[in-house]
């Protein structure tokens, strides 16, 4: 199935798909619960167009994993291109804030790691970026406090406010253009909270954004 970016009023979003840029590592609590070093600085890597699903499109596990992990995070559409960006360049380029699964396959990543491997077989597959349509960058009180919950066949798995992230929203994403140039319709994760944990085939998940944006899917 084809992705493009959706509003979440219904309105269509004319903004080319791009790469994915995301942070390992930005929350205290999830740092710890996987037992990893903290970092001394953001630690990037980037998932392919391809990785893009809906949200509501169902999640497909690869063949080749046993364990395919949720992290929710808070995503970024980017509106305008940037790149050396200050904080108030960055701000001013968000087109979007939505949730966004960035999907890992704890297996495989752990067997890349101990070898001093990239990551991306276990990141960047096809589908590892499931990702709901996009609310207003001005329908967000305040995206730097905002609760990011998922609930994986009725109980709660992470529950966290975007307080919490060690490399703030807009500091994240300049640093990010440092390396990267961000393209008008490009996304940017901000990092997993605390509760990654496997999903199996049948599972129900739920995530809300800042307590009133719904979307839900499942595994297939
Ligand atoms: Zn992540």
């Amino acid at each position: 199935m084809s992705y493009q970016h959706v509003f979440n009023d219904g309105s269509v979003c004319d903004l080319p798909v791009g790469k994915v840029v995301c942070v390992g590592r930005n929350y205290v609590d999830h740092i710890k619960e996987l037992d990893n070093p903290m970092p001394t600085e953001p630690i990037l890597f980037i998932k392919p167009a391809t990785s893009l699903q809906p949200i509501s499109q169902p999640i497909v596990i690869p063949d080749f994993t046993t364990d395919c992990h949720n992290e929710t995070e808070l995503s970024v559409l980017i509106g305008k291109k940037i790149s050396k960006a200050g904080r108030e360049e960055v701000k001013d380029a968000v087109a979007g804030y939505g949730v966004a699964l960035d999907l890992t396959l704890r297996d495989i990543q752990a067997q890349l790691k101990k070898k001093g491997l990239p990551w991306e077989k276990a990141k960047a597959f096809d589908g590892s970026c499931p990702i709901s349509p996009f609310i207003g960058p001005d329908a967000l009180a305040n995206p730097q406090d905002t609760q990011l919950k998922l609930v994986v066949n009725g109980a709660v798995r992470q529950n966290e406010s975007t307080r919490l992230m060690i490399n703030p929203i807009f500091d994240l994403i300049a640093y990010m253009t440092g390396f990267f140039t961000l393209l008008p319709g490009d996304i940017v994760l901000t990092g997993t909270p605390a509760g990654v944990a496997g999903l199996k085939s049948g599972d129900r998940l739920e995530l809300t954004l800042d307590g009133r944006f719904d979307f839900s899917t499942s595994v297939a």
